[in-house]
């Protein structure tokens, strides 16, 4: 276990701010044993790149190959619990009036971290690219809470008869517009701006954090690895967000 310092600024700042943004990435789930999608993926999907599956062009091309991989994924979040980075942002949420996080990750364990934590009305999570564990028709968008996955084929609408489809942005899609107005909304009037793990590469949700910086917020990234984003962030802590969240809200609020 090693410990990081922090400038006294910084916790001051935090102290004293009322008005927070986080955004998260696939890295933030990584130490809950989820993989980002610059890993290389699985057994059975080891041929296959994330690209060329969560695309409209594949579903379209073989529905059943995507839906499975999607049917698996599911499985693999189910298996997993939210960590220690999941359970510090619920902490700063309690501590700081106004908390938002924006994630682009589907796989709902910031919600998870919150419910277990009992933390309800303070913990407002914007999801940009959907959520995993969300089925809908991919024609007439009707939500479905059961089907049946060891079909021969995709699942259909039971309203329409459209194939079913997992409630998620896939590539080349537009993002939910109320989640992504309310996210730049968000970032523009934030004082303190969180990147972490997050690549910075997959637009829109990269650009919340130059809104944040051009008017005037704090950027203070945490990555593994340095990013796009690292040499406009104000702070940037390298190493896991499983580990240096639980420090700066130790540091800053001694929780
Ligand atoms: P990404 O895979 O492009 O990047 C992950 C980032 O996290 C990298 O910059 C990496 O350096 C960093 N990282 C890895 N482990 C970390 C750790 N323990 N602590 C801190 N940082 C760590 O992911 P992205 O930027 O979120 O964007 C790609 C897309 O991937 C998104 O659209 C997202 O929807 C999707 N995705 C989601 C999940 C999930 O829901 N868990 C998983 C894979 C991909
Ligand atoms: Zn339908």
């Amino acid at each position: 276990m090693w410990t990081l310092t922090f400038p006294p600024e910084l916790i001051t700042l935090l102290l004293r701010t009322s008005n927070l943004v986080a955004l998260t990435g696939a890295g933030v789930s990584q130490e809950s044993g989820l993989r980002t999608f610059r890993d290389a993926q699985d057994g059975l999907w080891k041929q296959y790149k994330p690209e060329d599956l969560a695309s409209p062009q594949a579903f379209a091309r073989d529905p059943k190959l995507v839906w499975d991989w999607y049917a698996w994924r599911r499985e693999a979040v189910k298996a997993v619990r939210p960590n220690p980075g999941h359970y510090a942002l619920v902490e700063i949420a309690k501590r700081v009036p106004n908390f938002t996080l924006i994630t682009q990750n589907v796989d709902g364990l910031h919600q998870l971290a919150a419910q277990t934590l009992k933390v309800f009305e303070t913990f407002r999570v914007l999801e940009l690219h959907g959520n995993i564990q969300r089925v809908r028709c991919s024609e007439c968008y009707t939500f479905t809470e059961t089907w049946d996955d060891d079909t021969e084929s995709v699942p259909r609408c039971e309203v329409c008869g459209g194939l079913l489809r997992p409630d998620v942005v896939w590539f080349g899609e537009a993002l939910p517009r109320d989640q992504l107005e309310a996210a730049v909304e968000a970032a523009r009037s934030c004082e303190v701006f969180f990147s972490i793990g997050t690549s910075g590469v997959v637009q829109p949700a990269a650009s919340l954090a130059y809104a944040a910086r051009n008017r005037g917020a704090t950027l203070i990234e945490i990555n593994a690895e340095p990013t796009p984003l690292t040499l406009k962030a104000n702070y940037f802590f390298q190493g896991k967000s499983g580990e240096i969240l639980p420090e700066l809200v130790e540091a800053v609020w001694g929780a």
